[in-house]
C-alpha cells in the first residue's frame, strides 16, 4: 500500500539541498551555523534585474501563460548569446526556457533516454545528474576522475567507457564540485571521441560559464561537427544571483528542443512570466555586476585555499571556476575527538555541523566519499570564520 514508485526508490534525496536543510534547521534552534553547504551566490540580484521584473509587473501586460519554451523575444535574446558569446548558431527555434537549469536537464533526459541507456557521468559529478538517469529510468555510468588530474575525466576513459548502449555524456566544464575547468584541447579531444560514434550526445552544463577564473571558456557545441550533437545547458542562478528566480534554458537541435518543449507543456508549463522579463535584462543588460561577482570570488577563492592549506590532513586542488572546493579528507577518518569517532565524509560533516556550527556537504553525494564540498559563496568574513572553526574542531581529531 504506502509503496512509492521504484523511481522514486532509486534515488536518493539530493544531499546539497538537504544539508541546507540541516543547516536552516540549526539556525531555527538559535545556533550560528555557517552555511557553505549550497551552492548559492551571497549576492543580491542587481539592481536593474529586479527594476525591469517590478517594470513587467507594473505593465499590467505579464500576467498570462507565456508560450511553453518561452516568450518570443527572451528566446531571440538567448539565441543571439550563444552566437555572440559562445559561437554556437542556435536561433530562437533552438532554444526552451526552464524552471532553472535542473528542470532544463531533466526535460532533455527525459525527452531522449529510454530504460536501458546509458550515459556517461564524469566523477565528481553534481549531485542531481545521478538522481535525473535513474529518474529517466537510463543508467548512470560513472567515469571517475582523480584529484592528480584536477579531477578531470580524459578522453581516453570516454572511449574506453562507451558500449553500443551509451546515449549521453554529461559534461561540465567549470564543473560543480571540484572548479575543474577543461582546457580547450581536452575538450576537443572529448568531441572527437564523440563524433566517432554515430548516436552519442552531449549534455553540456554550462551553468557556471561565467565563474571561470581561466579567462578562457569554450562551448562544445561551437566545434565543427558538435552542434548536432549538444544540447547546452545555461541558466541564470549562478552569474546574475538569480537562484530563486528558477531561470534556466538550452539550445540544442531543433528537434531536442521540440522534445522538451513537449515534455515540459506536459511537466510545468513555461517558466514564470515576471522571472523571464527579469532574466530578459539581465542577458541583454550591463554585465559588470555579474564581472564584479565574479572578481570577489576569485578573491575569496584565494583566501579558501590559503586557509585549507593550513589545516593538516586536507588535501585541495586548486579550482579554476564555479565557487567550490572539493577537498580530500580521508585522513580524518577513524579518527575520534574523545566522544565521536569519524568512519565517513557525512559524519565528518555531521561533526563540523555539530561542533564548529559549519555546514558542507558529504563527497559521497558527488562520487567521491573521501572528500567534503565547500561552497565559498559567502562572505569573506564568513569564509575566514568558518575556516577557523573547521580547523579547530578538526585538531581535536586524533
Ligand atoms: N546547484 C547548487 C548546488 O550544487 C544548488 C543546489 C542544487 O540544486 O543542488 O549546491
Amino acid at each position: 500500500m504506502n509503496t512509492l514508485s521504484n523511481r522514486i526508490n532509486a534515488i536518493e534525496e539530493s544531499a546539497t539541498l538537504a544539508m541546507a536543510a540541516k543547516a536552516r534547521e540549526y539556525k531555527n534552534r538559535g545556533l550560528d551555523v555557517i552555511n557553505l553547504s549550497l551552492g548559492e551566490p551571497d549576492f543580491k540580484t542587481p539592481q536593474h534585474i529586479c527594476e525591469a521584473a517590478k517594470k513587467a509587473i507594473d505593465e499590467g501586460k505579464y500576467f498570462a501563460y507565456p508560450p511553453v519554451a518561452g516568450y518570443q523575444d527572451f528566446r531571440e535574446a538567448l539565441a543571439a548569446k550563444y552566437q555572440k558569446e559562445n559561437n554556437v548558431p542556435y536561433k530562437a527555434e533552438n532554444i526552451i526556457v526552464s524552471n532553472g537549469a535542473k528542470q532544463s536537464i531533466a526535460n532533455a533526459m527525459l525527452a531522449l533516454l529510454n530504460p536501458g541507456d546509458e550515459v556517461i557521468v564524469f566523477s565528481p559529478y553534481w549531485v542531481s545528474y545521478d538522481a535525473l538517469i535513474r529518474i529517466s529510468e537510463a543508467t548512470p555510468v560513472i567515469v571517475k576522475g582523480s584529484i592528480e588530474n584536477d579531477f578531470k575525466v580524459t578522453a581516453a576513459q570516454v572511449e574506453q567507457a562507451i558500449t553500443k548502449k551509451t546515449r549521453a555524456l554529461i559534461f561540465s566544464s567549470p564543473c560543480n564540485p571540484t572548479g575543474s575547468v577543461f582546457s580547450r584541447k581536452e575538450i576537443e579531444a572529448i568531441a572527437s571521441v564523440v563524433l566517432k560514434h554515430e548516436n552519442l550526445l552531449v549534455i553540456a552544463d554550462e551553468i557556471y560559464e561565467h565563474i571561470n577564473f581561466t579567462g578562457d571558456s569554450l562551448s562544445i557545441a561551437s566545434l565543427p561537427g558538435m552542434f548536432e550533437r549538444t544540447i547546452t545547458v545555461n541558466g541564470f542562478a549562478k552569474g546574475f544571483a538569480m537562484t530563486g528566480w528558477r531561470v534556466g534554458y538550452i539550445g540544442a537541435p531543433k528537434w531536442i528542443a521540440d522534445g522538451c518543449n513537449k515534455i515540459q507543456g506536459q511537466l510545468t508549463s513555461a517558466n514564470c512570466s515576471i522571472a523571464q522579463r527579469a532574466a530578459l535584462a539581465a542577458v541583454t543588460g550591463d554585465q559588470a555586476p555579474t564581472r564584479k561577482m565574479v572578481e570577489e570570488y576569485r578573491n575569496r577563492r584565494e583566501i579558501v585555499y590559503n586557509l585549507l592549506k593550513e589545516i593538516p590532513g586536507v588535501k585541495s586542488n586548486f579550482p579554476q571556476g564555479a565557487f567550490y572546493f572539493f577537498p580530500d579528507v580521508s585522513s580524518y577518518f577513524g579518527k575520534s575527538d574523545g566522544t565521536v569517532t569519524i568512519a565517513n565524509d557525512f559524519d565528518l560533516c555531521m561533526y563540523l555541523l555539530d561542533k564548529a556550527h559549519v555546514s558542507l556537504v558529504p563527497g559521497g553525494a558527488f562520487g567521491d566519499d573521501r572528500c567534503i564540498r565547500l561552497s565559498y559563496a559567502a562572505s569573506e568574513k564568513e569564509l575566514r570564520e568558518a575556516l577557523k572553526r573547521m580547523k579547530e574542531a578538526l585538531q581535536k581529531l586524533r
